[in-house]
């Protein structure tokens, strides 16, 4: 019997909303994505970000010390696990009430609360690039910079973001659980928000002020478990260079090579195209026979099926 494909899929900020209405609303339709590639026989693992929703967490939790004073700042690696439960908790429920309504019973769901270490001497600790929370504007911005002391920039033309610390993955703590579930034909939701990240003394895991990205964790997950696509679904159905320009074009094919050279022009920006052709590039580039995917979650099954999605091959 051939292998299954394997796919590593990686939600973006638009495949869960911003709210808690939004995002129960949301998981329907990325879990009617994410079984449409089940059912074309692709043996598939979730991962996700966490950007509007670690911000919202990381908001109440103020707002908490605030209304207790007794209640001390909850560090931002517990917002990120709060945050994984949150979304696994109402992508695990939906995807399994969509597998059901296939008539798919033998495929179990579950979220793995997933720690990712990272280097305590990651010079990204010095430079936070990672936006979280919700845009506002630029006087909102400077308010929020007065106030809370955040560091706030401006988002692809999207308005102003706070933005944290955004160190690389380097290992994935519970890899070995998520291998055992994937390789029993379980659905798993790992990663999410990018890992809670954390680094190491001696035995202790201490969670670091941070939030991983989830592509370049995806890449890593979708590396160890040796899958064969690394798709990064997101609000675009293409990567663009010149993008937002007159001159913009869209892209289909992207060799690693390509890649390298547009990114070193320019092309995406950072913390949102940037990070996912980086990803993209470093999955396919890893092995032979390894392609990475950029597209709409709506778009998943014609982008598997070739046609459409910008597509990273060697
Ligand atoms: P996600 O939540 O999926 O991670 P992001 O907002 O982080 O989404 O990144 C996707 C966004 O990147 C797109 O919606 C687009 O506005 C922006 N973007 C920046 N540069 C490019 C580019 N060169 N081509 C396409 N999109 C780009
Ligand atoms: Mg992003």
């Amino acid at each position: 019997m051939t292998r299954k494909k394997r796919i590593v899929i990686a939600l973006g900020g638009n495949a869960l909303g911003n709210t808690l209405p939004e995002q129960m609303a949301a998981v329907k339709i990325t879990s009617k994505a994410i079984v449409d590639l089940i059912e074309e026989g692709c043996e598939v693992v979730v991962t996700h970000g966490n950007g509007p929703q670690v911000g919202m967490v990381n908001n109440a939790m103020i707002a908490l010390t605030h209304e207790d004073p007794k209640q001390p700042n909850t560090p931002l690696s517990v917002c990120v696990a709060m945050s994984q439960a949150y979304i696994g908790y109402d992508l695990q429920n939906a995807l399994r009430e969509e597998l059901l309504n296939r008539g798919i019973t033998n495929i179990p769901v579950a979220t793995m609360i997933t720690q990712v270490r990272v280097d305590e001497n990651d010079p990204a600790f010095g430079a936070p690039s990672k936006p979280i929370g919700k845009f506002v504007t630029k006087e909102q911005a400077e308010k929020m910079e007065q106030d809370y002391g955040y560091i706030m920039k401006e988002d692809s033309g999207r308005g102003y973001r706070r933005v944290v610390a955004s160190p690389k993955p380097v290992e994935i703590v519970e890899i070995g659980t998520i291998r055992t579930m994937v390789d029993s034909g379980d659905l798993v939701i790992a990663c999410g928000g990018g890992g809670i990240p954390v680094t190491r003394q001696g035995n202790h895991l201490k969670g670091a002020s941070a939030v991983i990205d989830k592509d370049f964790a995806s890449c890593l997950l979708a590396k160890e478990l040796d899958a064969d696509y690394l798709i990064i679904l997101t609000a675009v159905e293409k990567v663009a260079v010149n993008f937002g320009k007159p001159n913009e074009e869209w892209l289909s094919d992207l060799s690693v090579e390509k890649a390298q050279q547009y990114m070193a022009e320019g092309h995406f920006a950072p913390g949102s195209m940037l990070p996912k052709v980086q990803a993209a590039v470093d999955f396919a580039s890893s092995k032979e026979g390894r392609t990475a995917l950029i597209t709409l979650l709506e778009k998943s099954k014609e982008g598997i099926q070739g046609k459409t999605g910008t597509r990273f091959h060697i």
